[in-house]
């Protein structure tokens, strides 16, 4: 069950809802029931290091040498970097790199392509 919020004018938790609307019986205000309603979660947008927003499966292009944690070897500038998956934390790309395996990037390092 979803607690209804009290009315904004009275502060009145008596609220109901009437179709689309919240409805208060104590001094009759109406309002909207979408406004009150919380922003939408797990939204966070990643963007590349151009601004452009990357999504799951995108192909990127590495912008710089990247050493890769725990090895010698270097991801070159320019690498495609094919079906990334985005995630949380610091490096919010997770990805396969022919010739590395699986790594993880940060966003400001890529571009999509
Ligand atoms: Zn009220």
């Amino acid at each position: 069950m979803s607690t209804l919020p009290p009315c904004p004018k009275c502060g009145s938790e008596y609220t109901y809802e009437d179709g689309p609307s919240l409805i208060c019986p104590e001094c009759a205000h109406e309002w909207s029931a979408l406004a009150a309603e919380t922003p939408t979660e797990g939204d966070k947008v990643i963007r590349d290091s151009v601004g452009n927003v990357l999504q799951d499966g995108d192909t990127v292009s590495v912008i710089k040498d990247l050493k890769v944690k725990g090895s010698s070897l270097v991801v070159k500038v320019g690498t495609k970097v094919k079906g990334i998956r985005l995630c949380d934390g610091d490096h919010d790309i997770d990805c396969k790199i022919d010739g590395i395996g699986a790594m993880k990037l940060k966003s400001e390092f890529v571009k999509k392509v």
